[in-house]
């Protein structure tokens, strides 16, 4: 009984190694450990055959808790190789929209479809090589940049690491460390910045080269030199690629082919960013508060002319 409590830990506990140990680590840690238990392959589940990676939401309803219900009937579709922002207010079920895809939790209504195949049909392993997720809050491991950025795909040669660090902007940046690519990083070494950080996990997902894309955009504000090079990073890395980008400000949006507005589980609004501003309504006000947060009106305007 302690040697299977312990087994999976061991195995977690490698995986963590290099999180500082705070308890809402420890509790995310716990939360993956019963959600892996949870969603379990089909008997028989056959690998995932991705051709463009086309993604479809149809009529999915989704409930942590069978008393709460958070996403009530979402369908939409990611053509091959498109972008769709997903924007809406905190707790909106956003981000349960990227955990329903990777399939960390099934959905309790509806249907996930990856090019025709539903999520539940096929192994959890070929799903997840097919999506490569540039999340919040990147993981680093107490160990070199080298290995931080080479977990995308072990076995990566050099040119293919010089070619994903130029495209995820973090080129000069390793360049400028002295010991370079083999600077230690983590909590026990060089920390990062969090635009260092989430430029790591473009890296790395560039690497690992999927057709499937889940952006996770930082809630915390990047200064604006920052948050340009993420920018052109992250547009770099969804080209060609079927994005959802989860959107907790609007940054990301502006180019995205179409906006989906959650609002309390439901989509209230679609569009284009400027069909969408011109409607003058909940995307509208949103763009209007963030903007006012920001405090660059001014740039807001222009940006909205140039549409
Ligand atoms: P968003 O990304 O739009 O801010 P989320 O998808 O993270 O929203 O969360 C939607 C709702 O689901 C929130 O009310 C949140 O509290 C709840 N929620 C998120 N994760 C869990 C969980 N693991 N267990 C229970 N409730 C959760």
């Amino acid at each position: 009984y302690l040697l299977q409590l312990y087994q999976p830990l061991n195995i977690f506990g490698f995986v963590y190694r290099g999180i500082k140990e705070s308890l809402n680590d420890m509790e995310k840690m716990f939360d993956l450990l019963n959600v892996e238990r949870e969603v379990q392959d089909k008997p028989g589940a056959q690998p995932l055959h991705a051709a463009g990676g086309e993604v479809r939401f149809e009529d999915v309803r989704f409930a942590y808790d069978a008393r709460r219900p958070i996403l009530q009937g979402i369908s939409f579709t990611i053509p091959a190789g498109k972008t769709v922002a997903v924007v809406g207010p905190t707790g909106a079920g956003k981000s349960t929209l990227s955990r329903l895809l990777y399939r960390f939790y099934d959905a309790t209504g509806g249907r996930i479809l990856v090019d025709g195949q539903d999520v539940r049909d096929v192994t959890q392993s070929s799903l997840r090589a097919a999506i490569g997720i540039v999340p919040q809050d990147t993981v680093l491991f107490n160990d070199t940049i080298r290995y931080n950025i080479a977990y995308g795909r072990p076995g990566a040669t050099q040119g293919e690491l010089d070619r994903v660090v130029s495209a995820a902007q973090i080129r000069n940046f390793i360049a400028s460390l002295p010991d370079g690519w083999d600077t230690m990083v983590g909590e026990r070494g060089l920390k990062l910045s969090g635009g260092e950080k989430q430029r790591v996990a473009i890296a790395r997902t560039l690497l690992k080269d999927p057709p499937i894309l889940i952006l996770d955009e930082a809630t915390s504000a990047l200064d604006t030199h920052t948050e340009r090079e993420i920018q052109a990073a992250l547009r770099d890395a969804s080209r060609g690629r079927t994005t959802l980008v989860i959107a907790h400000r609007l940054s990301t949006v502006v180019d995205a082919d179409e906006i989906i507005v959650l609002e309390a589980g439901r989509i209230v609004e679609r569009g284009a960013h400027a069909a969408l501003l011109a409607m003058g309504g909940a995307y509208a006000a949103l763009w209007a508060k963030q903007q006012d947060v920001n405090g660059n009106g001014a740039k807001a305007a222009e940006t909205v002319a140039a549409d």
